[in-house]
């Protein structure tokens, strides 16, 4: 049975085929070729099964042979390909999907394959008349090694000899005189220049009892824990403790982290402490041939710590090296893949962890409602606590900052977006020799053009999705160029109109984005304004991956006093001259139509405050919002992060929503609306008619909250019930009636974390 690269949904099985003579042992997990369809057209897919028979009512006489291996590459070993058969099943994505997927395209292409050729002198060489002066030049190189050295490369051996080209020793090798072997191997450097090793600080007494706690439970099985601990508690000190460990009993520990915190700062520090430790770093900022070599240190079992992004659960560990694994930041929602297959990182972890045998530990200082359940009344999960801050650290003092008050206190009729008390904490803050962070949540409604006149109530939409387009301003070396509009959802950009459509009125831009934000930054610090000292950083002024990690190291020196951004400023940054950190909008979050709304709001304001008091002096956030009595925002403020669990689970039990029940979300999407409206009540409907529909909610077929994206129209079928093996079962039923067909038209979301 072969899984084809494509998204042809036989689950379990994939496609049979026949094992031709050559390929006699090939075995399950193998990459290979395979004739697809009418014109055989080879394909690549992996053998998911190997069975002596054809299955029952398969013609074997039809059955088309395997063309041949399609790469070098080991097989897949059993435990990920039980993984991916998990996912498949459970996140209802095609097989040969999820195996794709678990691939990453470097390696899969193979990029940065070379074949190393290593020389030795023949045992028995044939007797040979004359020798030329190159060739006596290599034998005498040969001679005058140790005898008990490694092969010498082609190349390198050349060298010593002082040849310009490798020719003569080729011919050598065909005379029989030396005898040459081959290796292919993935070039490449090994990334990036090990620092020399820090040191390590004495744990607490809080951290001892975390690090023992969850290291008794090292060779012992599967097990999962979670590091409860606020933001600077020293969680990342736990973590490379229980790494140590892992390393140290011969096992290997693997280290996710959300894409975002994967910072210079946190691979250096990581890198330094085990300087001796080799260490398989896997993110998106790799060049291809980096990514595969990484990767093959991670198979060859060289790298005994591998850590990455959320992909990096999928990092070819030989099966039985495994030993721990580690989901920091567990609530991030970057480890919710958005497209097929939508596997959760953290979820797929848990299940590795499970087929490892071993413990996986998440950490979070605002862990996900689902873990905190399963940690708490499920008691399904292991808590661990920090409950202060590491020694050195204070813990920062939140105000919140109620900015319907504070805009009244402006003369001017402007829009203003930072208040007179971020302002003059700015100020402050930077006249004392601190540093500041000022987080902008930019999604959300943002830099959008309007019509002046506010009775007209004309506003920029993108003519492909039901979504308004935001306004940016590209900056070059001679200053910010002509704005344009760009839709966040299907990519689209336009020029701004000069006049509304509607009423002719001039057109303004409102709401608030970072560039706004920067400018009324300038204003209030004009001092600060013609140094490079204020920096803004999003996804707009950030071109190449180094852009970000330069700045960060800037902003480490000092020469940046001010940091100004998104999302990407809110995690992971540990610097000790941040006594100020300011958010924008806390409301930006709050608004979204999502129901875990509140949620996002408290771990994005609880991360990013948590930046400052890392050095001496105090550290002081400010939180600026229209809603200063939502609670989110105010046991934010308060450090309650239980409070508001206890609090926001009481809701979602009221509402029947998750994670007190399971959700499962099915996206209907046509670009014909009458098509997406009938295809979703049909399924709709089917759904309630099975028998599996007993005990579960259905809820709508209703639009989504962005109701058309690349002009397609979208409905949304929620799938709500207490536990998640009811989901599966109604789910599973439909699949196999093939009325959930994962595709352009249909896509199903299980467990989703966004629900736009
Ligand atoms: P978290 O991951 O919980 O946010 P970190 O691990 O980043 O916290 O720790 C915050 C800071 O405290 C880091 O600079 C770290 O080096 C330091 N730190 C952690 N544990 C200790 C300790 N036991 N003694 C001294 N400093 C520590
Ligand atoms: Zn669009
Ligand atoms: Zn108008």
């Amino acid at each position: 049975m072969v899984a084809v690269e494509r998204g042809v949904d036989l689950y379990p099985d994939g496609l049979t085929y026949a094992i031709p003579e050559p390929l006699e042992g090939v075995r399950e997990g193998a990459r290979v070729n395979v004739p697809l369809g009418r014109g055989d057209k080879p394909t690549r897919g992996t053998v998911v099964a190997v069975a002596d028979h054809p299955p029952a009512g398969i013609d074997a006489g039809r059955i088309k042979p395997i063309l041949g291996l399609a790469d070098e590459r080991a097989p897949l070993t059993p435990h990920l390909l039980d993984l991916a058969h998990w996912i498949s099943r459970y996140y209802l994505c095609p097989i040969g999907i999820t195996l794709q997927s678990m691939l990453p395209a470097a390696v899969r292409r193979e990029v940065g394959l070379v074949t190393t050729t290593f020389i030795e002198r023949a045992e028995h060489p044939p007797a040979v008349a004359r020798l030329g002066p190159k060739q006596r030049k290599v034998l005498e190189v040969l001679e005058n090694r140790p005898p008990d050295a490694e092969p010498i490369e082609l190349h390198a051996l050349a060298g010593e000899a002082g040849l310009a080209s490798p020719a003569a020793i080729r011919a050598m090798v065909s005379k029989g005189l030396l005898v040459a072997t081959t290796r292919r191997e993935v070039a490449g450097r090994e990334l990036p220049d090990r620092a020399a090793a820090i040191p390590r600080p004495d744990l607490t007494v809080e951290q001892a009892t975390v690090v023992e706690a969850v290291g008794a439970t090292l060779l012992e099985g599967f097990s999962r824990h979670l590091l409860f601990g606020v933001t600077g508690a020293g969680k990342t000190e736990v973590y490379l403790r229980l790494v140590e460990q892992t390393v140290q009993a011969g096992k290997v520990a693997l280290l996710l982290v959300p894409e975002i915190a994967l910072t210079p700062q946190t691979i250096a520090r990581l890198l330094a402490r085990f300087p001796q430790i080799p260490v398989s770093i896997l993110h998106s900022g790799l060049t291809a041939a980096q990514r595969h070599r990484q990767w093959s240190l991670a198979a060859e079992g060289k790298a005994r710590i591998v850590t990455g992004a959320r992909s990096a659960i999928f990092a070819p560990i030989p099966d039985g090296e495994l030993g721990l694994v580690v989901v920091d930041e567990e609530h991030d929602p970057s480890y919710k893949q958005d497209q097929a297959p939508r596997y959760h990182g953290r979820d797929v972890a848990i299940r590795r962890a499970q087929l490892a045998g071993c413990p996986v530990l998440l950490g979070s200082a605002t862990p996900s409602l689902e873990t905190w359940l399963n940690a708490t009344s499920r008691g399904l999960i292991r808590m661990h606590r920090l409950s202060k801050r590491a020694p050195g650290l204070n813990v920062p003092k939140v105000e919140v900052v109620d900015f319907a008050r504070e805009r009244r206190s402006f003369a001017d009729r402007r829009v203003h977006l930072i208040g007179p008390t971020l302002a003059s904490g700015l100020r402050r803050c930077l006249d004392e020799g601190g540093q500041a962070l000022l987080l902008l949540n930019r999604r959300g409604y943002a830099n959008y053009i309007a019509c002046s006149d506010q009775r007209c109530g004309w506003i920029k939409t993108c003519s492909e999705c039901d979504a308004g387009m935001v306004c940016h301003r590209p900056e070059h070396r001679d200053g910010p160029g002509p704005e344009f509009l760009r839709c966040h959802h299907c990519g689209s950009e336009q020029r701004v109109p000069r006049a509304c459509p509607e009423c002719g009125k001039p057109v303004t831009v409102f709401g608030l984005g970072t560039q706004r934000v920067e400018e009324e930054l300038r204003r209030i610090l004009p001092d600060l304004d013609e140094s490079d000292a204020i920096v803004r950083v999003d996804s707009d002024s950030m071109d190449a991956p180094g852009d970000f990690h330069r700045v960060l190291s800037r902003f480490g020196e000092g020469s940046i006093r001010v940091l100004l951004g998104t999302q990407m400023i809110a995690k992971g940054l540990d610097f000790p001259g941040v006594r100020l950190v300011g958010v924008v909008n806390a409301d930006t979050a709050l608004n979204l139509p999502d129901f875990r709304a509140a949620e996002r709001t408290f771990q994005l304001v609880s991360q990013v405050a948590g930046r400052c008091g890392r050095g001496e002096a105090a550290g002081r956030a400010i939180v600026q919002t229209f809603q200063p009595d939502a609670p989110a925002i105010r046991l934010t403020a308060l450090h309650r992060f239980e409070a508001f669990a206890e609090a926001e689970l009481a809701d979602r039990l009221r509402f029947g929503l998750p994670p007190v029940r399971r959700m499962a979300r099915i996206l209907v999407r046509d670009e014909d609306l009458a098509a997406a409206e009938a295809a979703a009540k049909e399924l709709a409907e089917r759904l309630a008619s099975l028998p599996e529909s007993a005990g579960i909610e259905l809820r709508g077929p209703s639009p989504c909250p962005i109701a058309r994206i690349s002009n397609r129209h979208r409905l949304q079928i929620e799938v709500l019930a207490d536990d998640a093996a009811a989901i599966q079962r109604l789910l599973q039923r439909a699949r196999a009636e093939r009325w959930i067909r994962p595709g352009e038209k249909m896509a199903v979301d299980v467990d989703p974390v966004a629900l736009l």
